[in-house]
């Protein structure tokens, strides 16, 4: 047998081996498959329909916040990356270049877009002349190629799903209300979604977007303590538009740049979710994007089992006329202990099971995946309560996750003592920092930890810097990160 087909049995537990439990947890789940292409991943039917419906929910928020639609070419030209400076240094060491087509060598190089300010930028020249044409309010869903080093499934991969927004305003006012705005969005969505808690800050300046003014940042605990960036919204300033000549005539008819911004999530969100949520028994998937939120299982013996199976049939119309993601596995050859587990596995949030004696009383059970709690409702009442346990569900994962990073979370005043906590603990620490780039690389060299963001809200103001002592100039949150 290759070892393409050999499939994973066992999971190995979290404890034991983090990054292996990952990988057994999406392969078992069949979310995706690895490519022949180094760092690109196939997305299977069950791990493209999350994405399918976390892009649904934000797409909505997205044009009801005042954005359409629009798609910009994958390929874009080398002398569009020479016009922003910063933009060339951070992009270049991760660019693919296409040099031939057609059997023809090109004139000029073109990059496989790793984002596409630069494209964006100069299609915008064209399209804004005057104040009348601001705001430009557009988002792009595409795929886009960094060439990672280091790789892992959904979180990191050479190849990945997003979206990207970029919008051109007529001033700084403006466009910084509307990279907070859809910082704003991300986190309510992520956390209201995705039931994942996330930290909302500031990017220090060598962790921020090569080419922006202001960086910002949602930033998410998975279950080894480690973070995820789950999200990232840029103020650019003028620097595109100097670069692109985004000019326009202002209403006293002079020209000005206009200010520009861009943000972004990608199919890094599922990885997050399969860490922040699952467990040793494998996926647990939050309600509003599991691609089945409950599953039927008719249990009984043979001389009852086509009454059950018309009952359960009926019981699935009326879930799935309330628009509940709703399947039944009728299959006769296995056992309802070996489905249990199965489900179970690939993170069904609730279970519905019904056999003969329920009929009789008008009853079905409902089982939790995250708690396990059973609770037996009336048929009658099933609409409801289905989407009451959907509900409490969520409400179960945020709380989990949340009270998982508050018992991971610590504060430390010197470098001796980070290097114990990101030692010892895992988990999130802030720290104060003077604002110098070399406390902070030294930070990363000593302990492996990065700076994430500087929290918006912390009740936890430091004073002196943990690596010179100096006075901090910010309170700034440290985590190992994927
Ligand atoms: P950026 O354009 O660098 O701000 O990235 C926007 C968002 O894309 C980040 O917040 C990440 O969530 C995500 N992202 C960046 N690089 C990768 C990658 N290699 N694989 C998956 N997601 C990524």
């Amino acid at each position: 047998m290759s070892k393409d087909k050999q499939f994973v049995t066992e999971i190995t537990p979290q404890e034991e081996d983090f990054s292996r439990w990952y990988i057994d947890v999406i392969k078992k789940a069949d979310l995706m498959d690895y490519s022949p292409v180094r760092g690109c991943i196939v997305f299977k039917p069950d791990g493209y329909e999350i994405w399918e419906h976390i892009k649904d929910e934000l797409d909505r928020r997205f044009k009801e916040t005042g954005h359409r639609n629009a798609y910009f070419p994958i390929f874009i030209p080398e002398s569009f990356f020479q016009k922003e400076k910063e933009h060339v240094e951070g992009f270049n060491p991760e660019l693919p270049w296409v040099t031939e087509a057609g059997g023809e060598k090109l004139e000029e190089r073109l990059a496989i877009r790793p984002t596409s300010e630069t494209m964006i930028g100069h299609m915008y020249s064209k399209w804004i002349q005057s104040y009348r044409d601001l705001p430009v309010l557009i988002n792009q869903w595409a795929n886009v190629v960094r060439w990672e080093k280091r790789t892992m499934p959904f979180l990191r991969t050479s190849e990945f799903l997003w979206q990207e927004g970029h919008t051109a305003h007529e001033n700084e006012a403006e466009a910084r209300e509307e990279t907070m705005q859809m910082l704003d969005i991300y986190a309510d969505f992520v956390e209201n979604y995705l039931a994942i808690p996330v930290i909302k800050g500031q990017k220090t300046p060598s962790e921020k977007f090569a080419g922006a003014m202001d960086t910002y940042s949602i930033e998410a605990m998975m279950k080894d303590g480690r973070a995820v960036q789950a999200g990232t919204s840029h103020y650019m300033g003028t620097n595109f538009s100097k670069a692109f000549e985004i000019q326009y005539l202002n209403r006293d008819n002079t020209l000005e740049f206009a200010h520009t911004t861009s943000w972004g999530v990608s199919t890094r969100l599922i990885g997050s979710l399969i860490m922040v949520h699952g467990d040793d028994r494998g996926l647990a998937l939050p309600p509003k994007v599991a691609p089945t939120q409950v599953i039927m299982v008719p249990i009984g013996p043979p001389k009852t089992w086509d009454a059950v199976l018309e009952r359960t049939d009926e019981l699935f119309s009326q879930l799935k006329a309330a628009g509940v993601r709703v399947r039944v596995d009728d299959n006769k050859d296995a056992r309802p202990g070996w489905k249990f587990n199965e489900y179970e596995m690939r993170g069904v949030p609730v279970r519905l099971e019904i056999g003969p004696r329920d009929m009789e009383n008008g009853v079905c059970v409902l089982v939790s995946r995250i708690s396990g709690e059973k609770k037996v409702i009336q048929q009658s009442e099933l609409v409801q309560e289905v989407q009451a346990m959907l509900e409490q569900v969520h409400l179960e994962m945020f709380n989990r996750a949340k009270q998982f990073r508050e018992d991971h979370f610590y504060d430390v005043d010197t470098l001796d003592a980070m290097k114990e906590s990101m030692d010892d603990k895992r988990g999130f620490t802030l720290a104060g920092w003077c604002g110098s780039d070399a406390c902070e690389e030294t930070v990363k060299q000593e302990t492996g930890a990065t700076s994430r963001n500087i929290p918006f809200d912390t009740t936890t103001e430091k004073t002196v810097c943990l690596v010179c002592g100096e006075q901090a100039k910010h309170t700034v949150l440290f985590a190992k990160a994927y």
